[in-house]
């Protein structure tokens, strides 16, 4: 039988010194899937993805990639994980073809493989006319899309990417979004945080939400948003009708209104007269996280 996952982790555990960062934490990723990790910040994604490419050494539990834990995975196997950090890394002395070459060069690709490699990945990236540019002319977008670009010169099977689209204008990040789905179709495992939930809505199959170091649930987009909060929202601008006085469904207080949460949007309109002002919507990602993990600023 062939083996499903990508990523197993159990019992995945780290400490700093004496800080508990990732408490305990077991998740599996399927080949194939993208899979969104998100947490407010501190939650501790980002030394769960650190663990995960092999750059910190967890403290306890079980870690492995392609069915082999990760501190002896193969070169061969560790070419097959394609990496897009948070920072820009790329090369500015270099252009955009150099540094894609530079690093082909790492994984000892073969020069026929590299010649026939980057003008697909420029094409894939929509990265072609400014192939020549120095990577210090390019807008923050094109050198996301260079880095992406750059993590799938050895064609991965795994693909990590924390926080591909931070910053980024809305045409640079739909046009990400259309070009990870379709490597997705190529059956490349895709994990991915963000803290846009739209983003993480939009590309994935399943979500882990994690705090505080431990996972909170884990979940498709609609299972988790079935569980963790009512289908439909309104938010009622203050101040309310009297009606909502002594409302004794889900509502939160977010100053200068209120959020319902309902099953029936028909009998909460009931609630409501023609002086009301309100928004009704369905319920999205955001409300479960903020549900789930609180409206307290992070630092
Ligand atoms: P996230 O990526 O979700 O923002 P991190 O994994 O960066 O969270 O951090 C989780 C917790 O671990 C935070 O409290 C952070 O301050 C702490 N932390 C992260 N890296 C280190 C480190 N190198 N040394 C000590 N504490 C760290």
């Amino acid at each position: 039988m062939t083996n499903k996952k990508a990523i197993q982790a159990t019992n995945l555990t780290k400490y700093y010194d004496d800080f508990l960062a990732v408490d305990n934490i077991s998740f599996t990723v399927e080949k194939g899937k993208c899979i969104g990790l998100l947490g407010p910040n501190g939650a501790g994604k980002s030394t769960t993805m650190r663990m995960i490419i092999g750059t910190s050494e967890k403290s306890d539990g079980n870690l492995s990639i392609f069915n082999t834990p990760v501190n002896e995975l193969t070169i061969e196997q560790k070419t097959k994980i394609g990496l897009v950090p948070q920072d820009d890394n790329l090369d500015p002395d270099l252009n955009i073809i150099q540094n894609l070459e530079i690093y082909a060069k790492y994984f000892a690709l073969p020069n026929n493989i590299i010649k026939k490699r980057v003008p697909e990945l420029l094409k894939f990236m929509h990265l072609e006319e400014k192939s020549h540019s120095q990577v210090g002319e390019l807008s923050g977008g094109m050198k996301r899309r260079l880095i992406i670009a750059r993590s799938l010169i050895a064609d991965p099977d795994l693909v990590i990417l924390d926080e591909p689209t931070t910053g980024l204008d809305p045409q640079a990040r739909v046009m990400i979004w259309q070009q990870l789905l379709k490597l997705k179709k190529q059956g490349k495992t895709l994990l991915l945080t963000t803290h846009y939930m739209d983003e993480a809505e939009r590309l994935c199959d399943s979500i882990i939400i994690i705090d505080g170091g431990k996972v909170l649930d884990e979940g498709t987009p609609a299972e988790l948003i079935k569980r963790h909060t009512k289908p439909q929202v309104f938010e009622v601008t203050k101040p309310l009708p009297k009606k909502l006085d002594n409302y004794s469904g889900v509502s939160e207080d977010i100053g200068t209104s209120v959020l319902f949460y309902v099953d029936n949007p028909t009998d909460f309109q009931k609630n409501l007269d023609t002086k009301t002002i309100y928004q009704h919507r369905l319920a999205t990602l955001e409300d479960v996280f903020l549900n789930l993990t609180g409206r307290s600023l992070r630092v």
